[in-house]
């Protein structure tokens, strides 16, 4: 029996149910490269769910962790901590924003943004989009437009959020009232298909919060950290939030999330977490903040993100209907399902994400060297060419 073979029976006897599970046991990753139990390698444009930006255990990530596991690994925010203060400092200068709460995931950063928007403003409204995906809890999930992810919980999740067409500003200007707290919106949808926003939809959406004193809050946990090219997917329209999501990468790949935003901070005992900002976290999302500024990540993203779709888009097959992309967040909408084309891009060595049933969704390391972004567009096409539907 082999190592894989135990592997997957063990987690399938006594897995929650909660994913569709793909046969392939990953044991190790360095770079953009995976490798399974079997040795072979994989060119990773997942990169573990868009989390791994610096590749993966990338060194100074992993000499952050193992120095500060010898130090203090937990110590709740009641208490001061010389790794929380530093990595305060550097959120600031590299959002600067005013004001974090830290948590340990994404979808408890969007619970703490609904929380403290009703704080803030003592309004009860959200407005979010359609095809928008902001996590799984239930206040996250009253915000995600999946029915299927939302349904099943109607009645727990919170009330007062409507949802209107992504990019549509006129329906906004009708659902952004007085009643409003805050809209909450991704820079670009991803596990929707990979929309990129409008620069003037956002820009739009600035000025109806202006007008109707609501907030303008932008979910980068999937777009932040320069995954799109720029350190926020909101820069590419010039605007200026008033709250935004962190959550994926910001800590190498040790679950964090962060809320940061401007303006008054929240009263104590109004929200809280045991692990929120705790100091093996903190010292990985410094390495981590420190390594995406150090290697230019953004501009990296920028230039290497545009060769890709330019890649894709001069040789677009005919199974593509369309390329969509900003930065290093590319998605590909197929005229059939996309898991035939997942399965294929496995067994050449190629693991890439679906954003829905016809899109493929490529979330490459942001260290993607010129040689790995090459062989991926050849492999993506060479598959795409071998789909028939
Ligand atoms: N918001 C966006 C835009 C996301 O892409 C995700 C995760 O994919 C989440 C929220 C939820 O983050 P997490 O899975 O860490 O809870």
């Amino acid at each position: 029996m082999t190592i894989e073979l135990v592997t997957s029976q063990i987690e399938d006897q006594y897995t929650s149910g909660a994913y569709s599970k793909r046969p392939l046991t990953l044991v190790r990753g360095a770079g953009s490269t995976v490798w399974d139990d079997a040795g072979n390698a994989y060119l990773d444009a997942t990169s573990g769910m868009g989390v791994a930006l610096l590749g993966h255990s990338h060194p100074a990530v992993v000499s952050a962790i193992q120095a500060q596991a010898a130090t203090l690994i937990t110590s709740a925010e009641i208490f001061y901590n010389d790794r929380r203060a530093e990595l305060y400092a550097l959120l600031h200068e590299i959002t600067g924003f005013e004001r974090y709460f830290l948590c340990n995931s994404g979808t408890e950063a969007i619970e703490g943004v609904l929380k403290i928007a009703r704080l803030l403003t003592g309004r009860r409204g959200i407005v979010a989009a359609k095809r928008s995906f902001h996590g799984r809890t239930l206040g996250a999930v009253g915000l995600t437009w999946n029915p299927a992810y939302r349904e099943p919980f109607e009645g727990w999740t919170p009330e007062g959020v409507t949802h209107i067409p992504y990019n549509n500003l006129t329906e906004a200007a009708t659902a952004i009232t007085g009643d409003t707290a805050a809209v909450v919106i991704e820079a670009v949808q991803g596990e929707g298909g990979v929309y990129p926003a409008d620069p003037d939809f956002l820009r739009g959406l600035r000025d109806l919060c202006d007008q109707r004193g609501a907030l303008l809050i932008v979910d980068e946990i999937q777009t932040g950290l320069g995954r799109t090219g720029r350190w926020f997917g909101y820069q590419h329209a010039d605007i200026q939030p008033d709250m935004i999501a962190l959550g994926k990468g910001i800590a190498g790949g040790v679950p964090m999330g962060a809320v940061a935003w401007n303006g008054r901070a929240i009263e104590s005992g109004t929200h809280g977490s045991t692990f929120g900002g705790n100091p093996l976290a903190c010292a990985a999302a410094i390495a981590s903040l420190t390594a995406l500024r150090d290697l230019n990540a953004p501009e990296r993203a920028a230039q290497v993100g545009e060769h890709l779709l330019e890649r894709l888009r001069a040789d677009q097959p005919a199974s593509v209907r369309e390329i969509r992309g900003l930065g290093m967040m590319i998605g590909l909408e197929l005229r059939g399902r996309v898991t035939p084309v997942i399965q294929a891009l496995q067994a050449r060595g190629v693991l890439a994400l679906v954003a829905g049933k016809t899109v493929l969704r490529l979330l490459p390391p942001l260290i993607l060297t010129d040689a790995e972004a090459d062989h991926l567009a050849d492999t993506v096409l060479e598959v795409l060419r071998d789909v028939t539907n």
